[in-house]
């Protein structure tokens, strides 16, 4: 996959499942009075926080709904009480937001929970039950796990899959009622009498219900049975009147039951027709992230990462305080597409969107990292001359940046060599009869080096130079410098001191955890490097998440959690260039 920059923004990308709505919208297959032919939904499970891969399945649900006129769903697929909580629900509500969608439409706010279905759910159970299509099996756990038989191995029936009716209903009722133990019970699915022989192991009598005395984060105690995710699921999208179910690819060999418990419960009249279809995609891989909420929970744990929200983290929440822009992700997600072959995105494509992106939007700014003590000797002391600059380049309606030249200035320690390598044309000292190196101070004065000051320990503390008066940025007498070297600077009395975090990836391995490899040994031991800074004066206005584009470093954020009035914080977001292509 190449980062294909011919591809206009917003250009919709190859989407097979456009062509599948398209399809549907011309044959009329979802014509219904009062509802849009196309509804999608996005249904997380509330335990843990969203990653880069739920972004692609939110940009694809929104976005189709979005192209199409339809509306997307915001669904908590919350049937496991032991596993999630409120704290998920509200960071699942804040990112989808953040990344632009809503879920909110003229008619309602389209926000739904699976649990709010629990009664309904339980029903439709009975509903299979006294249909025969569905049974109480009370084999031990151990017992079930051995039945099931293997991918090679046809299963073998339970000797309770015979068992009458009105005893499973009888059964079914004494479990919710709450008489069983965890385990003691389970309903399961009865799809045909060869079903256990089935070669697709979801096919083998799967279990619908299971005994479960937890507490669950909105209904509370009201129940001890919970529905199971295959069984919840299918029906949660009929009574949603979903349209197109589109999910990743390892539902795919779920797909025969779920259209098999829609095609069983139609005749009950529980939803509307037609039911929904499951379609699948391709689940986004990203290289030098890994995207399992069990291993992200695992960097937070370990105290190997800050939080969930760690600018390092591939989390909504971590891309957001690393300084991505909504715009960036949507961007990224229409152009690496939807395909049903699972591959690997390369980071630098997810960092090419933001560049992109931040390119025309970030101003730009004078940052001084790691810096260094310059002196203009023949500059008068206590005075200081206005310099400006383009607030954007490309954009001069933005208007300029003003900010001083004084006698000592900031620059950069890179910046000065005390011999200089062959090609290196910014600051060196003279060296016999060769003088010392001209630069122009950028937007302000060509100058020349005639010496360096050193501490005790050999550590350089101050560059010295003269200036040349007339060579002025934008004034005439400025064309009759010709010098090689463009350095930035900021005023060593009007600077903004500043904490600058330079992040760079977590790992190390563009697969940390392919073929189920140790992804902690694969960590990048400089993924985070804490500089001090000055800042251009006018910097002390910024404001969190303000992006700025800090000139020859790349591009940067006022962290949102750390920064105070006056006194920001920056995140690195990125570099200019991709320093890891090979
Ligand atoms: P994880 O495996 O990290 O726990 P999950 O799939 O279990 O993720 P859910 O909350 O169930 O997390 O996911 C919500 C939706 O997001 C599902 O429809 C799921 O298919 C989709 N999704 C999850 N990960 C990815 C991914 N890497 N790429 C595309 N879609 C994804
Ligand atoms: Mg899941």
């Amino acid at each position: 996959m190449s980062n294909d920059k011919s591809t206009p923004a917003n250009a919709p990308s190859s989407n097979f499942l456009r062509g599948i709505i398209e399809h549907d919208l011309a044959a009329g297959t979802h014509v219904r009075p009062g509802l849009p032919q196309v509804i999608t939904r996005f249904p997380p499970e509330p335990n843990g926080y969203l990653h880069v891969g739920h972004a692609k399945s939110i940009c694809v649900n929104f976005g189709l709904a979005r192209d199409f006129a339809g509306r997307c769903h915001l669904r908590f697929d919350d049937t496991n009480p032991e596993k999630e909580d409120t704290e998920y629900v509200d960071t699942i509500i804040d990112s989808v937001k953040w990344l632009g969608f809503d879920w909110k439409q003229s008619d309602a706010e389209h926000l739904y929970y699976a649990s709010d279905y629990f009664e309904q759910l339980y029903t439709m159970a009975e509903y299979l039950i006294v249909n025969g299509h569905a049974y109480v099996d009370s084999q031990s756990a151990e017992d079930m796990q051995k039945n099931r038989g293997n991918f090679g191995t046809p299963g073998t029936n339970s000797p309770f899959r015979s068992r009458p009716a009105e005893e499973s209903l009888a059964l079914f009722r004494a479990m919710r009622a709450g008489q069983f133990k965890d385990g003691e019970h389970i309903l399961r699915a009865k799809i045909s009498e060869d079903a256990m022989a089935s070669p697709n192991m979801n096919m083998r009598d799967p279990a619908i219900y299971r005994i479960r005395h937890a507490h669950h984060h909105r209904t509370g105690d009201a129940w001890c049975i919970y529905p199971m995710y295959d069984y919840t699921h299918p029906i949660s999208d009929a009574l949603e009147n979903i349209t197109h179910s589109l999910c990743t690819l390892e539902f795919q060999d779920h797909r025969p039951f779920y259209d098999w418990l829609l095609a069983t419960l139609t005749p009950g009249g529980f939803f509307a027709q037609p039911v929904p279809r499951q379609f699948e995609f391709a689940r986004l891989n990203v290289t030098y992230v890994v995207t399992s909420k069990r291993k992200l929970r695992q960097l937070v744990d370990q105290g190997i990462v800050s939080g969930w929200d760690d600018p390092r983290m591939p989390t909504i929440v971590g891309l957001r305080r690393r300084g991505y822009t909504p715009e960036s992700i949507q961007l990224f997600c229409d152009r690496i597409g939807v395909s049903k072959a699972d591959s690997w995105i390369d980071m630098s494509i997810l960092e090419g969107a933001l560049r992109d992106d931040l390119d025309p939007k970030a101003p730009r700014a004078t940052a001084v990292l790691r810096p260094l003590k310059l002196i203009i000797d023949n500059f008068p002391e206590g005075e200081s001359v206005e310099c400006t600059s383009p607030v954007h380049p490309h954009f001069p309606e933005r208007g300029v940046r003003t900010f001083p030249i004084t006698r000592e200035l900031w620059i950069e320690q890179d910046d000065f060599m005390e011999v200089p390598s062959k090609g290196y044309f910014r600051f060196f000292p003279p060296n016999g009869d060769t003088p010392g190196s001209r630069v122009r101070l950028r937007h302000g004065y060509v100058v020349e080096c005639t010496g360096y000051d050193k501490d005790a320990s050999g550590a350089v503390t101050a560059v010295h130079v003269t200036y040349f008066e007339d060579s002025k940025s934008g004034t005439e007498g400025s064309n009759n410098y010709k010098v090689k070297g463009n350095i930035h600077w900021v005023s060593a009395a009007t600077a903004l001191a500043a904490e600058v975090r330079l992040y760079d990836r977590l790992f190390t391995e563009a697969q940390p955890d392919a073929g189920g490899k140790d992804f902690l040994a694969a960590l990048n031991p400089n993924a985070l490097e804490v500089v001090n800074a000055y800042l251009e004066p006018g910097m002390s206005a910024a404001v969190a998440d303000q992006r700025f584009q800090f000139e020859r470093h790349g591009y940067f954020v006022a962290d949102r959690i750390d920064s105070q009035p006056g006194k920001p914080v920056f995140n690195r977001v990125t570099t200019l260039k991709d320093s890891w292509a090979k």
